[in-house]
């Protein structure tokens, strides 16, 4: 039998491709033909000299490419900044939900504080001053109701605004009190920011996934 088709078995099997006979067929041939054996053991030696070769000496990258990569990857500065502002803004209106509601709560208990109005309207406006501070708190823990909860506080802040600057001019307020408001307006700038700034995420969201798509 030709000696050939084992030769080029055996250089199939130094590329790892198929040799195209049974494996068991070329040991057997190669153990049984010294001719064959010798060639196999020249081949893998001229294959394995080649392979060991020396790689071609190019320039090292490294510094450079590090050098060339931004300090962050894009967006990831941003993202942490738009994380603190959220925190901070979570934060700010947890004190301020904190502070109506504590000065709301003795007026609903015990309608003191109330400059002498009749007991169930002391009663009434701690119902309504610590619903302020509830809905602050609410916004505090779950930003994403900061929308919903803009109708009633903006409504509420422009009239007590309104009312309170006429109240001032005609002198039936006094400053101190007409002051214990500007919590309230500091809570509905707080929420209304933090609606703006969800609303914004959203669209920069789905402007994102419009690209990709
Ligand atoms: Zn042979």
């Amino acid at each position: 039998m030709s000696c050939q088709p084992f030769r080029e078995a055996v250089s199939a099997r130094l590329d790892d491709e198929p040799l195209g006979l049974p494996g068991r067929a070329l040991d057997e041939h190669l153990s049984g033909c010294s001719a064959c054996a010798s060639w196999a053991a020249d081949a893998a030696a001229v294959t394995r000299r080649a392979r060991l070769a020396t790689a071609p000496v190019v320039p090292d990258l490294t510094a450079v490419v590090l050098g060339a990569l931004p300090r962050e990857l894009p967006g990831a500065a941003a993202a942490a900044r738009a994380r603190l502002v959220e925190t901070g803004l979570r934060f700010a209106l947890l004190a301020i939900g904190v502070a109506q509601t504590g000065l709301a709560w003795p007026l609903l208990v015990t309608g003191a504080g109330a400059m002498s109005a009749p007991m169930h309207m002391a009663h009434e406006t701690g119902a309504w001053n610590i619903a302020v501070g509830a809905s602050f708190l609410a916004v505090a823990a779950l930003p994403r109701l900061a929308a919903g909860a803009l109708p009633f506080l903006g409504t509420l802040s422009v009239v007590l605004v309104w009312v309170t600057a006429a109240d001032l001019a005609a002198g039936h307020v006094h400053l101190e009190r007409a002051a214990a408001h500007l919590l309230l307006l500091g809570g509905v700038v707080l929420v209304a920011t933090t609606a703006w700034r969800s609303r914004r995420q959203r669209s920069a969201h789905a402007v994102g996934r419009r690209v990709v798509a």
